[in-house]
């Protein structure tokens, strides 16, 4: 009996295995061609930083900085955090590099881990995986609009249908201080019926009672006024021409009023993206302008948009019969104990040479190999006996057609290599 592990994997933190793991890297494989193709540079940030730069940004009344975070003390006794989302990183790396100096607009895009100590349940890992994209550097409605367009373009290239882009507009700063104070009021007559979080928001960041999912904090906010009736003529212009470019394109989208985003860090254009497989109205992924956020954490005063997809939501979402997962090599098949160490060179020999391959060594009878290759679907085996020994050449046995013929090494390797292309080529028909 197998004995139980001593060691598991921490709460919320799970082992990504070979499908998954092969998913994500479709998913990141696309992406960044779709991401070449608007121009963004890839960037790795850490994933520790100071503490301070994701409280400088993401806000201390915030769900994640509140406690969320995983923040500790290193040996040095400094403050320092796992990063619980990519846009304070993206931020503190530009304004460390002085991109501004350099470039009128940096389009950045980011693929990696992300950590919240949040209690685990369905759709909420400790460790999850984002992929973001942020342009920075300019704050006009046709940036709005490209950083949706390439939203949209990537959700369609991943074969996502039937989700849904919602936008909305929270203004400048002096619009949604204006609309802040409304809210604060309206609530102010009917702070008993909030939920008890929602009543100490409605003094901290009044927004965030918009995101409450309790029932009778909606109730309470249903008929509040819409920030848009408090948006400047300037704002509410940017935000007709950005519905008017998106409709132009054929972009759709719906507009949502009602929507908010958690972080403190949002101005101007914000969107959301649900999908109708993930339930719950759950985004797959979520951003919008940030204007103050590179001034706030002491960088140049220049305007920002981003957003941020969840690598766990979109494998909910993603059609898997779309790409190939791993297909296990050939496997070359000695014909008895006597021929293991030709095989073993055969082997190498392949390998070098770019072909996927494993031999079974365990000394297993040749009916056991081949009912194992069959068993792992090997479209080729590679046969090595006595007489190939003598003769210098295997055999390559076509698992599909049952054909089997003596070849060398070389022409085994360029026989693989066109019927590889040949699948390939086939396959790109069939999605074409
Ligand atoms: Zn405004
Ligand atoms: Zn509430």
């Amino acid at each position: 009996m197998t004995p139980k592990p001593q060691y598991r994997s921490l709460r919320g933190m799970p082992d990504i295995l070979s499908e998954d793991a092969a998913a994500m890297r479709w998913i990141e494989n696309v992406a960044r061609e779709v991401f070449k193709i608007f121009g963004y540079k890839e960037i790795r940030t850490p994933l520790l930083e100071s503490t301070e730069v994701f409280t400088r940004s993401i806000g201390e009344d915030t769900d994640i900085v509140e406690k969320e975070m995983y923040s500790f003390l290193d040996r040095g006794g400094k403050n320092i955090s796992l990063r619980p989302e990519g846009t304070a990183s993206v931020i503190r790396a530009y304004i460390e590099h002085g991109w501004n100096n350099t470039e009128d607009i940096t389009k950045l895009y980011y693929s990696g881990a992300m950590f919240r100590g949040e209690r685990p349940q369905k759709g909420r890992l400790r460790q999850f995986h984002q992929i973001g994209a942020e342009i920075i550097g300019g704050s006009d409605p046709y940036i709005d609009a490209e950083i949706i367009c390439s939203l949209n373009a990537l959700l369609s290239r991943l074969g996502i249908e039937e989700f849904t882009i919602l936008v909305n507009s929270l203004g400048c700063t002096k619009d949604r201080t204006d609309y802040k104070k409304a809210l604060a009021n309206h609530l102010k007559k009917k702070d008993s019926g909030l939920c008890d979080n929602c009543k100490r928001r409605s003094h901290t960041n009044v927004l965030r009672v918009l995101d409450c999912k309790k029932k009778e904090c909606k109730d309470v906010v249903e008929n509040a006024q819409g920030i848009l009736e408090y948006l400047c003529e300037g704002c509410l212009g940017d935000y007709e021409l950005l519905k008017n470019i998106l409709s132009g394109l054929g972009v759709a989208f719906c507009e949502k009023e009602d929507l908010v985003r958690g972080l403190d860090y949002y101005t101007g254009t914000i969107f959301e993206v649900v999908h109708s497989s993930l339930g719950a109205q759950d985004a797959i992924a979520a951003g919008g302008r940030y204007d103050n956020l590179t001034k706030q954490m002491g960088g140049p005063d220049v305007g920002a948009t981003g957003y941020a997809l969840g690598m766990e939501r979109l494998l909910l979402a993603i059609d898997r019969s779309n790409f190939k997962s791993d297909t296990p090599g050939v496997l070359v098949m000695p014909l008895d104990e006597e021929c293991y160490t030709e095989t073993f060179r055969a082997v190498n020999e392949l390998r070098l040479k770019g072909v996927a391959c494993n031999a079974d060594l365990s000394g297993r009878s040749f009916k056991r190999q081949m009912r194992k290759a069959n068993k792992e679907k090997r479209a080729f085996v590679i046969i090595i006996g006595e007489d190939e020994i003598k003769s210098g050449k295997v055999v390559l046995k076509d698992m599909e057609t049952g054909e089997q013929e003596a070849l060398s090494i070389d022409d085994v390797v360029k026989k693989l290599g066109r019927a590889m292309d040949a699948r390939r080529k086939e396959k790109n028909d069939k999605n074409t």
